[in-house]
């Protein structure tokens, strides 16, 4: 009652939203396709589903995060695709067989190039459609409403993140916070100062790999753990946006993340390249954005990975509203404002558990069972003293292949081999539920 209380709800507030974003900055010629359906919540047989459904038993107390149980049974590196969770890999067969998942072949990395499709496949072409490349699939969000600063930040949380929650606090606003599952793991005081704050989390990836040359496998993996780490820490909510790493997606990525997850998908219409820049660079590209047109709304690709990053947002924040713009945090800027598939936002008490919950969330109730408890050393930390792994961070590497994935450690072999067992048993749950 209370869900369909929601949807009537949120059906009268996207009759009353902003205009929707639109494309008139286009700078290339592509086939028009059919609009998605305008509904922010997913039809009651999307995957998401069953794949966020309550356990039998499921008490929805989630670990504290930052604890050994909250950060246990998540890989530390790029997610093995051969041990993903079954209930995610049945949703994603079944959006396969449903003609749902467009069949475009991966693409390769080219060091210092953009990744490039076999035999001569045109990226801008219908078939693949890459981000990459530019070219704008109908759904995708690229641009905010007009005369909006629809405001985000990538690759967090990092030590930074504090700094800049603290400064949008004084200000009275909020961002949006495209989030790397494991800087999560690394930096949970940081995740939560955001999500305390009230800022919106979303999905950039487990560790940031250019999409499109992943296998399908491979894509469920990095967005699952990242969306299954931000439901368990945030009261159980479903993060509605992802963004790809490096803008890098296509028809194949964006309809998994779609399909199987309900994600949409966020690219940006202008890049600060705060990454790579100085102080000057970044205001000076800044200062030029806040002079455009104010149609469409702006949506700049921004980081929360370093001071240089930060501190320029910081020193050009004064100048977006002297140029006109009304600052808001991305969420809340697109579509009706609702930040996740299933609450309005970080701070709303109004989050449907009961209906959609992480089957594995069972992990929780499992891993205080006798024989699944990990040991006292968490996968961050045992890997961390290891050295097999650090916090992802791409301030020198954006246009460069990732690095090879590093060897497992035992914890994320012993991890995966937990989640392995959680993924049979949801589906168990799944499918006689
Ligand atoms: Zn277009
Ligand atoms: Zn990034």
């Amino acid at each position: 009652m209370l869900f369909q209380l929601i949807l009537v709800a949120s059906f009268l507030a996207s009759t009353l939203a902003v205009p929707t974003p639109h494309d008139s900055y286009d700078d290339h010629s592509h086939n028009v396709r059919k609009a998605l359906p305008d509904t922010w919540y997913q039809p009651r047989d999307h995957p998401v589903h069953t794949l966020f459904k309550r356990a039998p038993g499921d008490g929805t107390n989630y670990p504290a995060v930052g604890s050994p149980e909250w950060s246990a049974g998540y890989p530390t590196n790029a997610p093995d695709p051969n041990t993903l969770p079954a209930a995610w890999v049945v949703a994603l067969n079944a959006a396969v067989a449903a003609g749902k998942i467009p069949n475009v072949p991966q693409s390769s990395n080219v060091p210092n190039e953009n990744p490039v499709y076999p035999n001569g496949l045109n990226p801008n072409g219908p078939t693949v459609c890459s981000a990459t490349y530019k070219c704008r699939i109908p759904g995708d969000i690229w641009d905010s409403p007009d005369g909006i600063f629809a405001s985000s930040f990538d690759d967090g949380p990092s030590p930074l993140t504090p700094q800049l929650v603290d400064f949008l606090g004084g200000q009275n606003d909020t961002t949006t916070h495209f989030m790397i599952g494991t800087n999560i793991l690394y930096y949970p005081t940081q995740f939560l100062s955001a999500f305390n704050a009230g800022h919106d989390i979303a999905v950039h990836t487990w560790t940031h790999p250019y999409m499109t040359t992943l296998s399908s496998l491979q894509i469920v993996g990095e967005l699952g753990y990242t969306m299954k780490l931000i439901h368990d820490s945030t009261g159980g909510r479903v993060p509605r946006y992802w963004r790809p790493p490096y803008g890098d997606s296509d028809m194949r990525v964006r309809s998994i993340a779609l399909e199987v997850f309900g994600l949409q998908t966020v690219v940006w219409n202008q890049d600060s390249e705060d990454w790579a820049g100085t102080p000057a660079s970044i205001e000076s590209a800044l200062t030029k954005f806040l002079a455009l047109p104010k149609t469409p709304g702006l949506i700049i690709l921004e980081h929360e990975i370093a001071s240089v990053t930060v501190n320029a947002f910081i020193t050009a924040y004064p100048q977006i509203q002297a140029a006109g713009w009304k600052f808001m945090s991305l969420a809340k800027a697109v579509n009706n404002g609702a930040t996740y598939q299933n609450a309005q936002s970080s701070t709303s008490d109004d989050v449907v558990k009961a209906d959609i919950i992480l089957g594995l969330s069972s992990t929780s109730s499992m891993s205080t069972s006798s024989t699944l408890t990990p040991t006292s050393s968490s996968t961050t930390s045992s890997s961390a003293t290891t050295g097999t792994s650090s916090p992802t961070s791409t301030t020198t590497n954006q246009n460069l292949a990732p690095t090879t994935t590093p060897t497992s450690s035992g914890a994320a072999l012993r991890a995966t081999r937990i989640l392995t067992l959680c993924g049979i048993l949801s589906t168990a749950i799944f499918l006689f539920s």
